[in-house]
């Protein structure tokens, strides 16, 4: 395939997916922003109500806190010791009513945990895909060609974790899905992201990304895309079989049997 047609094919192929991810699984994502009441948390991804609060110390007598005074995610201290509390100006907290797990700012700007300013990895991504996923989040305003190249690298362990031969190119990898009946869609989806990802490692590719961020934003829109269709719909189809009464399940393998080609 020359350079125009992959040029031609991404292009369609990204007009597709993108069209696929608003229609069917687009859901409005609020990145934390400074005293916002409201916003996906950077913890648990849910949209959540946040409280808001100042950050204050005391200093203790014996001139620290001793370990059993601290809890384990190190950002309350205890003390009966305590002496006047000192307000510390333009530290501030977000508390998550989903999680109620805290954030901290300085002045408006998130320090912890990063603030990954895209949409969450999707909550049945893979543990080994996600990973890569929180790395690319964490380079992509810095470098939308490193974080594609990432999601490129996410999405081949994803089939790999879709029970791909991890021996095949990638390219070979998306026609096993093809053979195991993902859909057209999935399958565009992922060859936006091979040739995207691929052209991104490439310095004298310019195909698709030229340094553009929204471009690299909607590829991690594109991966939480392929995991719902891969991974969500199968498992939300087998609960809802797992669901079935025992009777009528016997009666659906004894059907399924039957139409199975018989052996010699
Ligand atoms: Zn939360």
């Amino acid at each position: 395939m020359d350079k125009k047609s992959i040029e031609k094919y991404s292009q369609r192929a990204t007009v597709c997916s993108e069209k696929v991810y608003s229609e069917e699984m687009m859901v409005k994502f609020t990145p934390a922003e400074f005293n916002l009441k409201a916003f996906n948390c950077p913890y648990c991804g849910v949209y959540a109500r946040q409280s808001w609060g100042w950050v204050g110390y005391t200093m203790l007598y014996n001139g620290g806190a001793n370990a059993s005074e601290v809890d384990d995610d190190c950002y309350v201290t205890r003390s009966s010791h305590s002496q006047k509390m000192q307000i510390l100006n333009g530290i501030n907290i977000s508390v998550c009513e989903h999680c109620h797990k805290f954030s901290i700012w300085i002045k408006d700007r998130l320090m912890l945990p990063p603030n990954l300013n895209v949409d969450p990895p999707h909550e049945d991504m893979p543990a080994s895909v996600s990973t890569i996923y929180h790395e690319a989040a964490e380079i992509v305003d810095a470098s939308p060609r490193g974080a594609a190249a990432l999601l490129r690298v996410a999405l081949e362990q994803l089939t790999h974790e879709l029970g791909c031969d991890p021996d095949n190119r990638i390219n070979e990898k998306i026609g096993e899905l093809v053979a195991k009946g993902v859909s057209p869609d999935v399958t565009k989806a992922c060859d936006v992201l091979r040739v995207t990802g691929n052209n991104a490692a490439h310095p004298a590719e310019t195909l698709l990304l030229d340094d553009n961020r929204d471009t690299a934003i909607s590829l991690f829109q594109i991966i939480n895309y392929i995991v719902e269709q891969t991974i969500s719909h199968a498992k939300r189809l087998a609960d809802m079989h797992n669901r079935l009464p025992e009777g009528v399940r016997l009666q659906i393998d004894k059907r399924n049997l039957k139409a199975l080609p018989k052996g010699d």
